[in-house]
């Protein structure tokens, strides 16, 4: 439940909110508290996010006052329990903020989902009281963002493969390799980092540990320059016999795959709710542009062209929003949600990746220039099919839960 500070800091939102909202038929379906905190998400995105998200984008530059912003509104940890400093909100609510914010600014919707589903999420999964406390606390108020580390150079899709080690040393492990990828990886406190202590028991022999930044040999590799998603920041993570205190391992050694594969499918919603972001931006400038561009003596609107475009692309988003609400409403009510979770992230980077290209097309000319953001949507959208799992490994996923459901 909200406590009566943050029901008050988001009302104190809507009643600074003023612009557009949503179309009232996709909000009907959701409680109050829902409604809530999707319009003072989508008016945070408005007016702290959209302003700035192209100058993030251009300069490389990570949105450290909005994040910080973010945390006091609870959305850095939405659905962490109240007494570890989140929100203590639902994963419906978690997949909703992440949309509207990801509406602002997609680097913004990373750094989030990062934090909450991929840092904060094991750790309030498999952490002791202690791990929660000193590890989760700093990082659900916004102080601090986490990292998750389990890609590699070798090895990314199969994460089973993992070749970090981690060996027990007395009271320590001492941790050797290189993590690569890691979203935050520059601005983060800590990680949850995924090493093998057993290599002959193969993905069973994978642990997770929670590392602080400032151990000796613990060093961040190059920032890597990518097309989209320019306000985060992606990294190496390179370890040299670095000691880390035995607490610090999550759960029990060898649980790390099963950590790791736990903390993805929920991950994936998050991802879903980012990607449906983007692509509802998309629609909006879509609509926005065609309403206004006169070409033939009327509005490209008229043009009926332009409004199977827009129609595609409204069926494509609701689609997928569905699909990511009933993921979310699975794992609240702790029912399977593997194969579901895989469905949404799957059809929300396929609809973002789809409503962004068209976008292009609706604008023109100007949706190929930087002026207008049609074309960050389109760099922003790409990483969606290929973080958290590839689309080719959702579809291993949900063919895989098919198969076992009717065979
Ligand atoms: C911007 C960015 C941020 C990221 N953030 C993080 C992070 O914070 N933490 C983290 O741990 N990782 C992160 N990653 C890593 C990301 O999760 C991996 O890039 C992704 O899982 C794919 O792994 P790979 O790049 O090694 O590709 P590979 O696994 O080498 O795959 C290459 C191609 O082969 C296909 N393929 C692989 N296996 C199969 C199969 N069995 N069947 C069919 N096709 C297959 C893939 O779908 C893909 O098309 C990030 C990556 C990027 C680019």
């Amino acid at each position: 439940m909200f406590t009566f500070a943050r029901t008050l800091r988001l009302a104190d939102g809507i009643l600074r909110s003023s612009g557009a909202s949503r179309s009232i038929a996709s909000l009907s379906a959701l409680s109050e508290t829902h409604q809530m905190l999707q319009k003072t998400c989508r008016d945070f995105a408005d007016n702290e996010l959209k302003p700035n998200a192209a100058k993030f984008d251009r300069e490389h530059l990570y949105p450290a006052e909005q994040i910080k912003k973010m945390g006091e509104l609870g959305l850095m940890a939405v659905a962490v329990p109240e007494e570890y400093g989140g929100t203590n909100l639902d994963y419906v609510a978690y997949a909703i903020a992440m949309e509207e914010i990801s509406r602002g600014c997609a680097s913004a919707g990373v750094i989030m989902s990062v934090n909450n589903s991929l840092y904060l999420g094991p750790i309030m999964a498999f952490g002791n009281d202690a791990q929660k406390k000193q590890f989760g606390t700093p990082y659900a108020t916004g102080d601090a963002v986490g990292c998750f580390a389990l890609s590699e150079p070798g090895n990314g899709s199969d994460a089973g493969a993992a070749s970090t080690t981690a060996t027990l040393k007395g009271d320590k492990y001492i941790l050797n390799g290189t993590k690569a990828w890691i979203t935050n990886g520059y601005e983060s406190g800590a990680a949850v980092v995924f090493a093998t202590t057993d290599k002959s028991l193969k993905h069973k022999g994978i642990s997770a540990f929670i590392v602080p930044k400032g151990l000796k040999g613990f060093t961040l590799g190059k920032k890597e320059d990518k097309l989209g998603i320019r306000g985060s920041s992606t990294c190496y993570l390179i370890f040299e016999d670095c000691e880390i205190p035995k607490e610090n391992l999550l759960g029990t050694a060898g649980l790390g795959f099963k950590i790791a594969m736990q903390t993805l499918d929920a991950g994936r919603i998050g991802i879903a709710g980012q990607a449906l972001g983007i692509a509802q931006a998309s629609l909006e400038l879509a609509v926005d542009y065609a309403d206004k561009r006169q070409a033939f003596g009327k509005p490209i609107s008229k043009l009926q062209m332009i409004q199977d475009k827009i129609a595609k692309m409204a069926l494509r988003i609701e689609s997928a929003r569905l699909l990511t609400w009933r993921a979310a409403w699975l794992k609240d009510n702790k029912k399977p949600f593997t194969k579901e979770a895989a469905m949404a992230k799957l059809a929300a980077s396929e609809a973002a990746t789809f409503c962004s290209h068209q976008c292009i097309q609706v604008l023109g000319g100007m949706g190929y220039v930087s002026d207008m953001a049609a074309e960050r949507h389109y760099r922003d959208a790409r990483i969606t099919e290929i973080y958290e799992g590839t689309s080719e490994i959702q579809h291993l996923v949900i063919a895989g839960a098919v198969i076992k459901e009717l065979a």
